[in-house]
């Protein structure tokens, strides 16, 4: 008996790109349990720890008896919290029957791509994108539609280049703002001109992935959602990875209109039957907790956001813009393709980033992998010690490429 792996492992799977992300935070740590003094820039991890009363909290849960299923969309005083969240914070109304809790905000990505992507269906995706929107459109047998910001508009699309890729086949729309992997924030004004172009069409819902909503030095954070007539038409994806520092929890929501909500649930349903109880025992109390703990964190990303700036820009070669959310920079190194140290030539990003891990031993992830192969992302989640140790490294052996 014998098992030909190619027959085994099906097509979908085969065509799927590993995530880049964890992929290049893998390599990073394979190199340091060798012994090598890695510094990984890779993943977009918060380096905090989650806060003692979320922890507390999930204690207690366990003690309460939180240790059974939940309701498939989550606990029904999470999803309460949830909407007073989106009320308070957001300004927009929503039921608890409009809320699905998830494991992680990529589970709520991929839950309404499966409920509602049919093969062939378009899906207009603003890039850089986050690495995983494509590879889960395409497992969906949807088209990515891919339409690009350029560092001189710091990353950002504009209505004009949204309206030319809308076709009759175009059903979603996917985006971060805060955007992974550039750090970018759109206006209100902004996403009201893209709103405006979108009310046009018939059958397109908005993914409009928010995760970074806390992490936003610029203060104001707008939803789509909130442009007149939007609310039903947008789901937005939320969770508690990143504005509470609680990635291993696996959390995550969306919000969004009843008949997209009850289909996300039936999909859940099937597939994982909700998210942790502990986790979301804890979560309800994080999110209706004074949020001052959080604030701490985004002052510490805002002050290593402009070290990071100060740091690359003293490299010949590196274009960087200033990023005013999230904790990612998004430099151009496109300068160094095509040059060698005697030893490594850099053909892309690709090898640019594989360079970086070998010789200056930082983790970092290659444009490639976020739709614009000319740059390369840092995750500046770090203390300010290896961000300095990191970006000193680069410089170092960038010198040597002529
Ligand atoms: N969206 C974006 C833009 C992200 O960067 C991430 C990274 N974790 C996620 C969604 C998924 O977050 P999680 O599944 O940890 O909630
Ligand atoms: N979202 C983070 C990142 O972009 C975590 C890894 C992942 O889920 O892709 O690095």
């Amino acid at each position: 008996m014998s098992i030909d792996i190619n027959v085994m492992i099906a097509e979908k799977i085969k065509c799927m790109t590993e995530s880049a992300t964890i992929r290049m935070a893998q390599k990073s740590r394979d190199l340091a349990a060798k012994g090598v003094d890695v510094i990984s820039l890779s993943l977009g991890e918060p380096d905090f720890d989650t806060p003692d009363f979320i922890k507390d909290a999930a204690y207690d849960g366990l003690k309460k008896g939180y240790t059974k299923y939940t309701p498939v969309p989550g606990l029904v005083e999470l999803r309460k919290a949830i909407t007073e969240k989106l009320l308070k914070e957001n300004h927009l109304k929503y039921t608890t029957d409009q809320i699905v809790v998830s494991n992680g905000a990529k589970q709520s990505i991929a839950n309404i791509c499966m409920s509602i992507i049919n093969p062939g269906d378009e899906v207009i995706i603003f890039a850089p994108y986050w690495v995983s929107y494509f590879e889960i459109v395409k497992f969906n047998e949807g088209i990515p539609v891919v339409i690009s910001g350029d560092i001189s508009r710091d990353f950002k699309v504009t209505s004009a280049q949204v309206e030319a890729a809308i076709t009759d086949k175009t059903r979603l729309i996917i985006y971060s703002s805060p955007c992974n992997p550039t750090g970018s924030v759109f206006t209100k004004e902004e996403l009201t001109a893209i709103a405006e172009v979108i009310k046009k069409h018939n059958n397109i819902v908005v993914i409009s992935d928010e995760i970074y909503e806390h992490i936003n030095f610029t203060g104001d954070h707008f939803s789509i959602a909130q442009v007149e007539g939007m609310q039903d038409i947008t789901a937005i994806v939320n969770g508690f990875s990143k504005a509470f520092a609680m990635t291993g929890w696996r959390l995550g929501y969306m919000a969004g209109p009843t008949w997209l909500a009850s289909a996300c649930n039936k999909v859940q349903g099937q597939i994982t039957s909700g998210a942790a109880s502990f986790s979301q025992y804890a979560a309800a109390v994080a999110l209706r907790a004074d949020q001052d703990e959080m604030s701490t964190m985004v002052t510490a990303f805002k002050k290593r956001r402009d070290l990071v700036i100060q740091l690359l820009r003293e490299i010949p070669g590196v274009k960087v813009n200033v990023p005013t959310g999230a904790f990612y920079v998004f430099p151009d190194i496109s300068h160094y393709f095509g040059k060698s140290n005697g030893n490594i030539t850099i053909n892309d990003a690709d090898d640019f980033c594989e360079m970086l891990l070998s010789e200056a031993h930082v983790g970092s992830v290659s444009g490639v992998a976020f739709g614009d192969p000319n740059c390369f992302r840092i995750s500046y989640a770090a203390s300010e010690d290896n961000i300095r140790k990191a970006i000193s490294n680069i410089k170092r052996v960038l010198e040597d490429f002529k």
